[in-house]
């Protein structure tokens, strides 16, 4: 079969979603190729779920301009959307004076930012919110939260649906070549077909770098090299003594051993890091000893045998182990030379707060 269509978008986890929406409600007729069997199956069901607030990102870069407008389009969007939402609020919590100077200089970068809510607190003050927690200072984040990360997918995938998108599941992109006017595209899975389209979105999560790398027209030099960082959780038995989101200092690899709760009162810690090779999602129980140690550096009555295995997320790095974070790389015509694409690659946190800021930011891209 061949189709001929304006854009098509490769892709259908939450950015994927969001910029097929944002696509179709600026009047373009946009096709969605997944290739798993449902969408939403890769990192954006395997994350903390977490709305930031944009405290961590350089000045300037991506990350904390799309974090920062992210959230504040996410709120509005999930509350205009029926999709929940919860504004938990967040300590970022020090136990040595090192750590209490991390904090000035969260605070400073939050500032930058435009993030304009925090509040650094003393023991007592951080004690006053949040009894059972062990800290000499902490960073009061009131803006972060939480949202049903399904909710909004369902939510964005039906507002893109309502517009004209159609998203075909199970159809992975195998081929591109670009062509005169667009590009031409290979699509196998159960119902191979070949498609035209004159906009190509490449929104493939981890796998944005090796879908890039089977753009025929494409130079190689325009991709980076991939790396997969493993984030394993582990969820605790019983009620956490915590309503608000509690973060340790930041580390060099994520923002370290944190504790969440979902919107169904499910507490959890995580994610750790681990540099892997392939992508397996099971959880090792042995990794329990380091969250122990991690956890009751904030909360020392951590009973006991309370932690077990949940779920894991890899991170799309494209900085490699050991090397400074790189920003979000979303890359049109003007990085590659190809007019009609964009690449969304290294997509980590805070992916999920900016995807309606990155959406925006990719159409403004390609319609320039
Ligand atoms: C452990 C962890 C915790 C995180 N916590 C947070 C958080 O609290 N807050 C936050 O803002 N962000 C968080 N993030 C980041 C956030 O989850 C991601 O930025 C976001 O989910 C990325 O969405 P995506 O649509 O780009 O990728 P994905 O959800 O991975 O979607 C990509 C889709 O592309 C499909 N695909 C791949 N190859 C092809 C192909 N060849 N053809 C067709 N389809 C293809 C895949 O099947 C998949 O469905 C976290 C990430 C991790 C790993």
């Amino acid at each position: 079969m061949s189709v001929d269509i304006d854009c098509v978008v490769v892709g259908a986890g939450v950015v994927g979603l969001a910029v097929a929406r944002e696509m179709a409600l600026a009047g373009h007729e946009v096709l969605v190729i997944e290739a798993g069997a449902a969408i939403g199956i890769g990192t954006s069901s395997r994350n903390s779920e977490v709305i930031h607030a944009g405290i961590y990102y350089p000045p300037g870069s991506l990350k904390a301009r799309l974090s920062v407008e992210g959230r504040h389009a996410l709120y509005a969007y999930c509350d205009s959307h029926g999709v929940r939402t919860r504004r938990t609020g967040k300590l970022i919590v020090a136990n040595t004076e090192a750590q209490v100077a991390q904090l000035q200089l969260l605070l400073k970068r939050g500032h930058e930012n435009g993030v304009d809510d925090l509040r650094l607190l003393d023991r007592n003050q951080a004690t006053a919110l949040e009894p059972a927690l062990e800290c000499i200072a902490a960073l009061h984040s009131p803006s972060t939260g939480i949202v049903d990360s399904h909710g909004l997918m369902l939510a964005l995938q039906g507002n893109a649906e309502a517009a004209g998108t159609s998203i075909a599941l199970h159809a992975p992109l195998l081929r591109a070549r670009v062509t005169a006017d667009g590009f031409l595209l290979n699509v196998g899975g159960e119902s191979p077909m070949e498609l035209s389209c004159r906009r190509l979105i490449n929104a493939a999560g981890l796998h944005a770098p090796a879908v890039a790398r089977c753009i025929d027209g494409l130079s190689s030099d325009a991709v980076p090299r991939d790396y997969l960082c493993k984030g394993s959780y582990f969820s605790v038995s019983g009620r956490v003594p915590f309503t608000h989101l509690i973060y340790p200092a930041p580390e060099a690899d994520g923002l370290g051993v944190h504790m969440t709760i979902d919107l169904g009162g499910q507490a959890r810690f995580g994610p750790d890091t681990e540099w892997v090779e392939t992508e397996d999602y099971q959880v090792n129980p042995a990794r329990a000893d380091g969250f122990y140690s991690a956890i009751r550096s904030y909360w020392p009555d951590l009973p006991d045998g309370s932690l077990q295995p949940d779920y894991s997320g890899i991170r799309p790095k494209i900085s490699a182990p050991g090397a400074p974070a790189r920003d979000f790389m979303i890359s049109s015509q003007r990085e590659h030379g190809v007019p009609g694409l964009i690449n969304l690659f290294g997509i980590e946190s805070p992916g999920l707060t900016s995807c309606l800021a990155i959406a925006k930011h990719a159409r403004e891209l390609i319609e320039r």
